[in-house]
């Protein structure tokens, strides 16, 4: 369930001219494949490389861009122009091209050869001039794409394009995604709804929705011996609180809860759904609110939104895979309530119960407590305080013409205190630039209280993956003012 990224591919193409010829394009070939295994070597980017082999005609970067339209297993193109290559013979596979695009404005040698250099050199190393040629006509199409700027073995460029490869990532998972939801939104909630049809046209991501009293019976055909299994993986996994121990009077509440991730495991594999909502107001034939189950099946890479909320479960799921292999958790998140010290506000981010365990910093407790709401039976869930250091929030919201999507950079912190009655996985947090500033810009952009935690992923990815797919995105961090940032809200929505 969990991302594997090996078998993706980004195909990196090199463009060129005939009337160089052929000694000179066989260098250029033979350059760009060292360039390529150069990439691939450095283990910095978290997708293959492929080498393609060099295009000089019109006829041939067309194939080359239709032939990735078609590959189920190519993410996006990097394009270099070592040489120069009249742009026109770009226009049509440009127009035809449907995965994303990075332009990497490199060149072979890394230092001007003083001593040496001659018309030849100039002729054969000319991107300087060439990736202009490109970039015009990129923009001349409105084509999106990411420039990054760099001889190929400074690491710096490495990590700009391995940024966008996982943005690559994120538009290749919306487009397979499905999202099964059990139950509608919460009753009068605006900020979860959202058009559903424009969500599969710019995104790909199928939601569909399912009865919950299919999944209760789902349920029911767990068998016993995989609820023991389940069971003995709990006890060994996390810290019980004595009542749910074997023998313990709470036992039989653990055990519906493993019975409720089997049957939800079962269900969402076979709709084939990788994200899901549910609803604590439709739970018609579930005795609990599923807390233990949501959280381990997040922590496997299934994306989540309470509430029906279904775009925040398909970014879930999107940035879990985009974070494949990085160091850190990514959740379903809430701002639930704040620390208005003046000394240092803080935000306190936590849910009923559906907190991803990836980002523990310890081994969660495994506790059981009443809800309050839903009139259903104390639901199971597990207790820890996420780990410290920087971290983004991300949110997306339906504007009624537009998706608009937010990205608050924070910084995670220990908890002052203890918390000895807060029944709850929780992150505590300072946005940038301040509580303050952050909030009022995410109120003035109209950002929900949902939204997808990650210790994993950093702006640099939110910001290519929303640039790929079209979408608005809004970045609150260190530099953020309030009054340029509501000139930026006008400048959108006139765009
Ligand atoms: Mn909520």
């Amino acid at each position: 369930m969990s991302a594997d990224l090996d078998r993706l591919e980004v195909w990196f193409v090199t463009g060129s001219q005939e009337l160089y010829g052929e000694d000179v394009l066989a260098q250029v070939a033979a350059n760009s494949r060292q360039v390529v295994d150069g990439l691939n070597g450095s283990r910095r980017l978290p997708v293959r490389l492929v080498h393609k082999p060099l295009v000089a005609t019109a006829d041939a970067i067309t194939r080359v861009c239709r032939e990735a339209n078609a590959s189920a297993n190519c993410i996006g193109l990097v394009c270099w122009m070592h040489t120069f290559s009249p742009a026109k013979m770009w226009i049509a596979g440009l127009l035809a091209l449907e995965k994303p695009l990075a332009h990497l404005h490199t060149q072979f040698n890394r230092d001007l050869p003083w001593a040496t250099i001659d018309m030849d050199f100039m002729n054969l190393n000319q991107s300087a001039h060439g990736d202009r040629e490109f970039g015009f006509i990129c923009t001349r199409l409105r084509k999106p794409r990411k420039v990054v700027v760099g001889h190929w073995r400074e690491a710096d460029v490495e990590d700009r394009l391995a940024a966008w490869m996982r943005g690559a990532v994120g538009v290749h998972e919306m487009r397979n995604l499905k999202v099964a939801r059990f139950g509608d939104n919460m009753r009068q909630v605006a900020v979860t709804e959202g058009d559903k049809v424009e969500a599969q046209v710019r995104f790909g991501v199928e939601v569909n929705g399912y009865a919950v009293g299919d999944l209760a019976a789902r349920l029911r055909d767990a068998g016993d011996t995989e609820v023991d299994r389940l069971l003995a993986e709990y006890d060994q996994r996390y810290a019980m609180a004595d009542c749910l121990r074997p023998g313990g009077p709470r036992r039989a509440a653990l055990a519906y809860a493993a019975r409720t991730e089997l049957g939800l495991r079962a269900f969402l594999e076979e709709v084939g759904a990788t994200a899901f909502t549910d609803s604590f107001q439709d739970l018609y034939g579930l005795d609990q609110l599923p807390g233990i189950a949501v959280q381990r099946l997040m922590a496997d890479g299934y994306g989540f939104g309470a509430e029906g909320d279904w775009k925040t479960a398909a970014l879930a799921r999107a940035m879990k895979t985009m974070a494949a292999g990085l160091e850190g958790g990514t959740s379903f998140m809430e701002d639930y309530t704040y620390d208005l010290d003046p000394a240092g506000p803080k935000v306190l981010g936590a849910h009923m119960l559906e907190i991803c365990p990836s980002l523990a910093a310890g081994t969660p407790s495994c506790e059981i407590h009443p809800l309050g709401i839903g009139g259903k039976d104390d639901p199971v869930r597990l207790v820890f305080t996420a780990a410290a250091g920087p971290a983004i929030n991300v949110a997306m919201l339906d504007l009624g013409d537009r998706f608009r999507m937010l990205v608050n950079e924070v910084e995670a912190v220990e908890p002052e205190q203890p918390l000895p009655k807060l029944p709850v996985a929780r992150a505590f947090w300072t946005p940038l630039p301040d509580l303050k500033t952050a909030a009022a810009a995410w109120i003035y952009a109209g950002g929900p209280h949902h939204m997808v935690f990650s210790q994993a992923l950093a702006s640099e990815h939110i910001e290519d993956f929303t640039e790929m797919i079209g979408v608005e995105c809004l970045f609150i961090d260190r530099q953020t003012q309030l009054r340029q940032f509501k000139h930026q809200l006008r400048w959108d929505g006139a765009f």
